[in-house]
């Protein structure tokens, strides 16, 4: 598939348990393990699980923000493992992040037209003159105004300062933008504008999203495609479409029957997500959902199941599937 902008392969992180005096290492936290996934140019994957299941670590690691401990990024053909620091810094131009929380990515000193101009200037992108006047275009573009550049973040609301976040991860024309639960420090009427921003900025600027979120009811509109994690690995990916209408997964299943819906008398059957996620320190031993899964099976207490194509364009691993 040459239409492919970004390739995850075999991708891992450990974070190593110390203990003792002498701080020896007790063992790993395998906060990723073993991921594969892609994103074509244009769509939008969204990336869903609790808290702690990986998906931010992912993230980071797709932008080298954290180092993988193993596995490959590829981005544009080229794998950014092999690229040394300034090449890398050079690569950040086409992929951006947008943060969950807006006030603490955005410097609380800075006006807003030092902090949308600062990547332009990292990037040694313009004069001064075409700095600002990109600074303005793009304060118009998400929905803001050319006035707003003088302003200091804590004059904005939450939505604003989100809408600001966007402006910046823009402004150097990237290509992927990684949106990091971008809408969950948002009060729920605000969210449905900036994902409706963030969907008309796809299409004005060809844009590649990398979604990540906790819940399934907000990427699912802006979805094509869907990847559930859970403490680490991928358990389910397929369209968005085929993720909501029939998920395979216990675990998607579960997380769907969450997602509040307007019309209770439409909500399907689904047992609700109960008992806590497990330590990823101390992951249980073979399905790591089995502590929690109401269809586990003794065979699911021993062996991991692995990610399989159980239709056209749908992996899930599950032992429910032979
Ligand atoms: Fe549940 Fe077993 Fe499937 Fe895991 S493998 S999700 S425990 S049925």
């Amino acid at each position: 598939m040459d239409d492919i902008l970004l390739k995850v392969e075999g991708l891992k992180k450990y974070f190593p348990i110390t203990g003792g005096i002498f701080g020896k290492k007790k063992g790993d936290v395998k906060a990723v393990d073993d991921v594969d996934f892609y994103v074509r140019k244009g769509e939008t994957l969204g990336l869903v699980g609790e808290s702690g299941c990986g998906k931010s670590t992912t993230g980071r690691m797709l932008m080298r923000l954290i180092e993988p401990t193993e596995g490959q990024v590829i981005f544009e053909g080229k794998d950014l493992g092999k690229l040394n620091a300034n090449e890398m810094r050079k690569m950040r131009k086409d992929m951006q992040m947008v943060f969950q929380d807006p006030f603490a990515s955005l410097n609380p000193r800075h006006t807003v037209e030092k902090i949308l101009e600062e990547p332009l200037i990292v990037h040694g992108i313009g004069t001064a003159k075409e700095r600002k006047q990109r600074v303005k275009e793009m304060l118009e573009v998400v929905g803001l105004s050319s006035y707003h550049a003088k302003r200091y973040p804590h004059q904005f609301s939450g939505g604003q300062r989100q809408r600001i976040g966007i402006a910046r991860a823009l402004m150097t024309k990237p290509k992927l933008i990684i949106a990091d639960e971008p809408v969950s420090a948002l009060d729920v009427s605000i969210q449905s504008q900036v994902l409706n921003l963030l969907e008309d900025l796809q299409k004005e600027f060809q844009l590649t999203y990398l979604f990540i979120a906790h819940d399934l009811g907000v990427v699912r509109h802006i979805s094509d495609r869907v990847g559930v994690m859970y403490l680490g690995r991928l358990v389910e990916i397929t369209t968005a479409e085929k993720l909501y209408e029939k998920p395979l997964h216990p675990y998607t299943q579960a997380l769907l029957a969450a997602v509040p819906i307007p019309d209770p008398s439409l909500k399907k059957a689904r047992e609700l997500l109960t008992g806590d996620l497990p330590s990823p320190s101390d992951p249980p031993k073979g399905c790591a959902f089995h502590t929690r899964c109401k269809e586990c099976m003794e065979v699911c207490r021993t062996t991991r199941p692995e990610l399989r194509e159980l239709e056209p364009g749908h992996f899930a691993a599950c032992h429910l599937y032979g």
